[in-house]
């Protein structure tokens, strides 16, 4: 028998690609031609699809499954589930996975595919049962990465531990693009000798090594490999279906697929990439060794790369380089896969702006040091962890059996706002609150497509300290924040694009995002430093601190604004 095919072209390829934008009305019309192909599953949801549906492309991700399934009879849907944070960025409770793998299953998904960043298996051993309970494909995964404490033998008692809690399958999910073809070789040999199930490999063209390591880890016994039709495929995203069914023809390990078919299908997608044109980057489509000096995924690197020409701040870019890596040995190597490419990638970036390291940390970060994410796979270092987090005892029980459950009371506030009109509604409020509410409530407009005029670049405007403006893809996801190098007296207003003379006491927004949460209220009293907001930026939550103490005289801002780097929040009066 030959090698089994996951087609990722509706999922991960464009995840790694486009920035997650393609639309269900680019899949339907090629879906019943997928079909026949022949292969194993097709990755079509999860991952970062779901909360680009919602946020940007006003879809139901939840519909578009449904309307997937009616047209794919023979071939499993497959879907990318990080573990306890099923598409989120943060661990839910345990009936909110329960619920999120039962609709799952009943809206069409047959194979999860579920990963935790940290490889923790306390963070996915619940889902691993429930996919199972619902007689779904548990498809366990190892988060692949290269460090002083990861091995080959490692990885190999990890697909072991898969395989004992009941994985039908093991994937070997290299999310950057690492894997050499000798490594590939010895991995999938090690964990031949130590697991039975089948086994797994999803790899990305990000250093061009790809298409070798598939052939080499076929020769070694691979069973099954990851790729997406070629107009979606090379770069940052898999290696391209047609090629690689065409590169095993007349081997022992010979898809079956028949290749017309396949031209057909890469006409068609190639046709719709058009569409998309505007989304692609030289620096997506282009393999760059830079990948494995760094192990940073290709997108983050190359945004980075083109933000900071932008800003004329190239002096920044070796250094936001090198502080990714140190970030990550800090954290105790974690694989870079999200959530943990995010927390390290924007640390790391913070880190460089501020000139000083951890003067300013994310949320993120501390819930990371307090062992909210799992237990890293190396040691963190105990210097960082107490300059950000004191005294306070980490955590050290799987971080999901701290959390109350949560579904009743998430359905209460849910039909307070009238928005749930069916049961997966819940979920996509639970996942999501603040755009699910706008999504439910049709106030989410469909992004447009941009045209070459709209890609020139942004030149910011005002003088002096300018707030430096990233946008950072990470795994495929894109997220944007500005920081301020310097709190001054003066602001650029992001909202009026003019300077304005800021009043005494003047809270102002670090960076720009979406205010979460605002922790005082008019009248009350506030000791300089107390934290007075939560932002989200870059889908990470930070604390908004006054510079001064006295009484809170007026709040400019509301849970759910976006607001901008600079921007007055609150005014606090000082003590007299
Ligand atoms: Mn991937």
């Amino acid at each position: 028998m030959g090698i089994l095919i996951t087609d990722t072209t509706l999922r991960d390829a464009h995840q790694s690609l486009i920035a997650t934008r393609m639309r269900t009305r680019d899949m339907l019309p090629i879906a019943d031609q997928l079909d026949k192909v022949g292969f194993f599953s097709l990755e079509v949801w999860g991952g970062a699809t779901f909360d680009s549906c919602i946020r940007y492309l006003n879809e139901d991700p939840w519909e578009r499954l449904r309307s997937l399934k009616e047209k794919v009879k023979n071939t499993r849907l497959q879907m990318l589930l990080r573990g306890q944070n099923l598409v989120g960025y943060r661990h839910y409770a345990d009936d909110v996975l329960r619920e999120f793998v039962h609709l799952s299953v009943k809206n069409g998904v047959d194979v999860f595919r579920i990963f935790d960043a940290l490889n923790d298996l306390r963070n996915m051993q619940l889902a691993i049962e429930v996919v199972k309970e619902h007689k779904a494909h548990a498809q366990g995964t190892i988060s692949y990465t290269t460090s002083p404490v990861h091995s080959n033998e490692g990885f190999a008692d990890m697909a072991k531990a898969l395989e004992d809690l009941g994985c039908d399958s093991v994937c070997i999910k290299d999310m950057a693009g690492l894997i050499s073809p000798a490594a590939a070789v010895d991995l999938v040999t090690t964990i031949k000798k130590k697991a039975k199930i089948p086994i797994s490999l999803h790899s990305h063209c990000s250093s061009g090594m790809a298409p070798s390591s598939y052939y080499a880890a076929a020769e070694a016994g691979v069973d099954m490999l990851d790729t997406a039709f070629s107009a979606f495929g090379w770069g940052t995203s898999q290696p391209p279906t047609e090629s690689v069914a065409a590169f095993f023809k007349d081997t022992p390990y010979d898809t079956g697929f028949d290749l017309e078919l396949l031209y057909e299908i890469g006409e068609y997608f190639a046709d719709i990439s058009n569409k998309y044109r505007m989304l692609f980057t030289a620096e997506t489509t282009r393999p760059s060794v830079n990948v494995l000096l760094h192990q940073i995924p290709g997108g983050m690197l190359s945004n980075l790369v083109s933000q900071l020409r932008e800003q004329n701040a190239m002096d920044k870019y070796s250094k936001v380089l090198e502080e990714i890596p140190r970030v990550r040995a800090d954290l105790g190597y974690p694989p870079l896969v999200t959530p943990t490419s995010q927390v390290v990638g924007i640390q790391a970036v913070l880190n460089v702006l501020a000139g000083e390291r951890y003067k300013q940390v994310t949320q993120e970060v501390k819930n990371y040091l307090m062992g909210q994410y799992g237990r890293p796979p190396g040691e963190i270092n105990e210097d960082i962890r107490k300059q950000v987090i004191g005294d306070e005892k980490p955590i050290d029980v799987r971080p999901a059996d701290l959390l109350k459950p949560e579904l009743e009371k998430l359905r209460a506030e849910a039909q307070k706002l009238g928005i749930l009109k069916k049961e997966e509604d819940l979920i996509t409020y639970a996942l999501y609150p603040q755009v699910a509410e706008k999504f439910l409530k049709g106030e989410i407009t469909e992004e447009k497509l941009p045209s070459a005029a709209d890609l020139a670049p942004v030149t910011a405007g005002g003088g002096g300290d300018l707030p430096v403006e990233f946008s950072v893809d990470v795994d495929g996801e894109v997220f944007n924040v500005k920081v301020a190098s310097v709190m001054g007296k003066m602001a650029v207003s992001q909202k009026t694009a003019q300077p304005v003379e800021l009043p005494p006491g003047a809270v102002t927004s670090p960076m720009q995002g979406m205010i979460l949460s605002v922790k005082v209220n008019v009248g009350d009293k506030v000791a300089a430093g107390d934290v007075v907001m939560t932002i989200e930026a870059m889908k990470m939550q930070n604390d908004v601190k006054t510079p001064h103490g006295g009484v809170v005289k007026e709040i400019m801002t509301y849970q759910g604004e976006v607001v901008n780097n600079g921007d007055l929040l609150m005014v606090v009066e000082p003590d007299a």
